[in-house]
């Protein structure tokens, strides 16, 4: 969805992938060496070769020590071992989710609103958040994120977002926060003032997740019934990861309702 507007303060969130999980090759070369488990890097090869990510390759090495199936020489139980990418489909239809816990990745949003902050930060499980401050960091132009849903209504938006622009200064002086010495002063004063911004103000945020929490936060923010920024925002990551993690999102299921992808798994008990 191309969203576009006259208003150079009307602004539209955006997704970084900053990091994510990965292996030390020589680490782990070096435990198969001394485990006589060498036989498993043709797998990670081959697994490689068919584009899986190393954060991929983890959680299946993880997986497969459980069953001591990383090679076929370990386990009396076993005859035979299935690749990596076939080990994940496993993985997801059986419900094992814990291993893929152990693959994380951590993503900056920015120009994103308070609305959607304060809806993201209600997923505990899995995740990690760091955002902007509005008791340290003062409103200098007040920017926002409008849903594209009150276009007929810019105008009015536009008003109004201006008028707490010009209060803000207004208080600004009042307060004469610019000769305030003491910063923890300045701090207090700013943190009073921010009660009068609006929830739909930009700020950003940094949030981590754990690939189980992830498939579980896309279905459930990618639903037509969640609200339009948090949609456009989990849309952008979905495609990401979906690009990155060949086999950890297989079996999602993408449909168009209102210009955005609503996702869902066929695993639900992951
Ligand atoms: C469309 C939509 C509408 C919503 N409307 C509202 C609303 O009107 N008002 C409102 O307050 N909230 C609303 N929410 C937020 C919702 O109630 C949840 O707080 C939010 O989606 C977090 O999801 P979660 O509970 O699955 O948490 P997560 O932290 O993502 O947890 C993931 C899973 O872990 C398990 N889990 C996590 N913590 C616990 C625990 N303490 N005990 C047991 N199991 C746990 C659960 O299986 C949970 O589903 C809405 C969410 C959506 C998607």
């Amino acid at each position: 969805m191309i969203i576009e507007n006259k208003y150079s303060s009307f602004k539209t969130p955006k997704v970084y992938l900053l990091g994510y999980t990965t292996i030390d090759i020589d680490a782990l070369i070096e435990y198969l060496e001394d485990t006589d488990q060498m036989e498993f890097s043709d797998e990670i090869d081959t697994a490689l070769n068919k584009g899986l990510d190393l954060g991929e390759i983890l959680c299946s090495f993880y997986a497969k020590a459980c069953y001591a199936s990383l090679t076929n020489k370990k386990n009396k139980n076993i005859t035979k071992t299935r690749g990596i990418y076939d080990n994940i489909v496993g993985i997801l239809d059986s419900g094992h989710g814990s291993v893929i816990e152990h693959c994380q990745v951590n993503f900056m949003v920015t120009d994103c609103s308070r609305v959607f902050t304060h809806e993201l930060v209600r997923h505990r499980a899995g995740t990690a958040f760091s955002q902007t401050s509005g008791r340290y960091v003062r409103t200098d132009k007040l920017n926002v994120v409008i849903d594209p849903i009150l276009e007929p209504a810019y105008d009015l938006v536009e008003e109004a977002r201006i008028y707490l622009e010009e209060w803000y200064k207004r208080m600004e002086e009042r307060l004469k926060i610019d000769q305030v010495k003491d910063f923890n002063t300045k701090k207090k004063l700013t943190s009073a003032m921010r009660r009068m911004l609006p929830n739909g103000q930009s700020n950003e945020i940094g949030v981590s997740f754990n690939l189980r929490s992830l498939r579980h936060i896309i279905e459930n923010r990618t639903s037509k019934h969640a609200e339009w920024e948090i949609r456009y925002v989990f849309n952008q990551i979905y495609k990401i990861m979906k690009k990155k993690y060949k086999a950890m999102f297989f079996d999602a299921k993408e449909e168009e309702v209102e210009g955005l992808l609503e996702i869902t798994f066929k695993n639900k008990k992951v």
